[in-house]
């Protein structure tokens, strides 16, 4: 097929270019998966899982220069064989967005502002807060009737988990859990 700079130009504007390129008579399959090539050629290949829900679904994650370049559903993980779900391809924008939230933020009491702070900072915070709280509602026994039973809990703290939490952390959050004194445990996607 003959076709000038005007023609191209014309075909591409009025078709879109996957269909031009059929047009003009590539193999469409065969030019994305040269294009897919040559993007992900020398990216680093890393697995993962998906952090938004309990499925716990492989991705295929390529970095370039400390960026990542290209995240995909991992085809030999027995979950979901290569597939993810809308939520699960929207990780691909988050480690490059603007709007990614990469320190602890802190609103005082009263204030409708946010601010930064730094991990010890919130660590502290954190610890302090934990140790007030549990003494505060610390609740030792409970009466029953006549009966006056031993129950040592703390209703006021509650812990939630999250999908990238691996099973050896779940454990010992969930024994950190029962040492603090609370049954509330539960998991970011029933939330
Ligand atoms: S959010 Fe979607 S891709 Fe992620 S683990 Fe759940 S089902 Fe899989």
């Amino acid at each position: 097929m003959n076709i000038g700079r005007r023609g191209f130009l014309k075909l591409t504007g009025t078709t879109g270019l996957g269909l031009a390129l059929s047009e003009l008579g590539f193999d469409i399959q065969k030019v994305e998966a040269a294009a897919q090539e040559f993007k992900l050629k020398d990216a680093q290949e890393y697995t993962s899982v998906c952090h938004y829900c309990a499925c716990g679904c492989g991705v295929l994650a390529y970095v370039k220069e400390g960026k990542l370049i290209h995240l995909e559903g991992e085809p030999e993980n027995i979950i979901n064989e290569g597939a993810l779900c809308s939520k699960g391809v929207s990780q691909a924008v988050i480690p490059n967005s603007d709007q990614r939230i990469k320190t602890p933020l802190y609103r005082a009491p009263g204030s409708n502002k946010w601010q930064e702070i730094s991990w010890e900072e919130a660590y502290d915070r954190i610890a302090k807060k934990t140790k007030e709280t549990r003494e505060k509602y610390w609740i030792a026994t409970e009466k029953n009737g006549d009966t006056e039973t031993k129950v040592n809990r703390c209703d006021a703290i509650g812990f939630v988990g999250g999908a990238q939490i691996f099973n050896e952390e779940c454990y010992l959050l969930t024994k950190y859990a029962r040492l603090i004194g609370t049954d509330f445990i539960e998991h970011q996607a029933r939330v």
